[in-house]
């Protein structure tokens, strides 16, 4: 290159400005590290905790502000910040609220991973947890030392669907452990099952995480996950351990969400539809033993689920009968021709997952078959049930 080409200089310092007053349907993708200062009053003044200026590209974006406000919105919150995953902004809570000597409660079915970060991470700095059964009050009552700082709720439980008397567990902690913080992992209501930060008798949680990997991306392409909150204070608290954390989200992973969010609550209703329909039709089934989904009045905690909530996440759990061993499901799950096997939920494709149920749990289960839960996708309905019919008739042959 010529010393005398400033053809580099002049593409990088470009004097063209488009012009600002640009409208579309979509959010513009703003891409950062770097943000620019006017002066140097201003990179010393600004302030990112409260959203009112940018500072770098870690503590956000006219994108992400845009996302997190979006999000507030759908989680009936005040404050909205986000991880790079679901499980990520749960870890991000049990970092950001407890300290060593503290105690952490779980229900026995909560989302697995949790449970495994409070038995390896948490443990190490010498934060103590312990599991308490969902559907019974009374376990979680007796564990409210002065030491329990954080009591995570989770509706219905992951796999076994479950439903537990949110409010009861609430008014509980509220009533012997004042001094604990509750939180939701909000990923099955995602914000339109029911309103957790003000549920039908007047209680709420204090704050909730939200896997937007599930719903709000749709698209089982998408890692991410929020914190949601009413709280100012709690808000700041959260915001400074997410800050040093480091935690940040890709504008490209931003965009599909927010792409991906206009139709989050057609999707959210179309799959609860149709997981309805499935749960009806498998109960009919001879190799099914029990179906777990909360608004089957059979299903474990139905009572709870009515009462709070006026609808459903798209997936439901087979108990497929005893007499078939681990293996034949196995069989079963794989000729599936629509139900792909995977993890994750909330996308187009119907997923089909075995699980032995006490192999997750502490506390003793009442499934004596293997579970097989279901998410159900976009696909027609009658085209799933068809699918589930041939394998469920093929296992029974078989
Ligand atoms: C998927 C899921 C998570 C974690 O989300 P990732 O984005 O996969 O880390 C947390 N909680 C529940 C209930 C989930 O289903």
């Amino acid at each position: 290159m010529q010393d005398d080409d400033h053809t580099a200089t002049r593409l990088i310092h470009h004097p063209y400005t488009a012009p600002a007053d640009f409208e579309s349907p979509v959010v513009p993708v703003a891409k950062a590290s770097t943000v620019y200062f006017p002066n140097m009053a201003a990179l010393r003044a600004r302030r990112w905790v409260d959203k009112s200026a940018y500072t770098y590209g870690l503590h956000g974006t006219p994108t992400t502000y845009t996302l997190e406000a979006r999000l507030a919105t759908l989680e009936h919150a005040r404050h909205v910040l986000l991880a790079p995953s679901g499980l990520s902004a749960v870890t991000l809570v049990d970092m950001a609220l407890l300290g060593q000597g503290d105690t952490v409660l779980l229900p026995d079915n909560v989302y697995w991973p949790n449970k495994d970060f409070s038995r390896h991470e948490l443990a190490r700095w010498g934060i103590a947890h312990d599991v308490y059964d969902p559907l019974d009050v009374a376990t979680l009552a007796a564990k409210l030392t002065p030491e329990v700082k954080l009591v995570w709720l989770e509706a219905p439980g992951s796999v076994s669907m479950e439903f537990p008397d949110l409010e009861g567990l609430i008014r509980c902690v509220r009533a012997h452990a004042p001094q604990a913080l509750i939180a939701l992992d909000n990923t099955w209501g995602a914000g339109l099952a029911f309103n957790p930060f003000a549920m039908p008798q007047g209680v709420g949680v204090d704050l909730t995480v939200h896997a937007l990997t599930k719903y709000p991306s749709g698209g089982g392409d998408v890692l991410m996950g929020s914190v949601a909150c009413l709280d100012d204070a709690l808000h700041e608290r959260l915001a400074w351990t997410h800050s040093r954390l480091g935690l940040g989200v890709g504008a490209n992973d931003v965009e599909a969400v927010l792409r991906a969010l206009p139709t989050v609550a057609l999707r959210y209703h179309a799959q609860d539809a149709a997981a309805r329909q499935i749960a009806v039709w498998a109960q009919q089934h001879a190799a099914v033993r029990r179906v777990l989904h909360p608004a089957l009045p059979d299903s474990p905690g139905h009572a709870h689920w009515a009462a709070t909530c006026h609808a459903a996440a798209g997936l439901l759990t087979l108990e497929i009968d005893p007499r078939f061993s681990a293996a034949a499901v196995d069989a079963f799950v794989e000729q599936l021709e629509y139900f792909r096997i995977g993890w994750s939920w909330g996308g187009a494709v119907s997923l089909a997952v075995p699980y032995q149920a006490q192999a997750m749990r502490q506390l003793p289960q009442p499934y004596a078959g293997v579970l097989v839960r279901l998410c159900i996708g976009l696909e027609n309905v009658n085209d799933l049930i068809a699918d589930l019919g041939r394998g469920l008739d093929a296992l029974t042959a078989g």
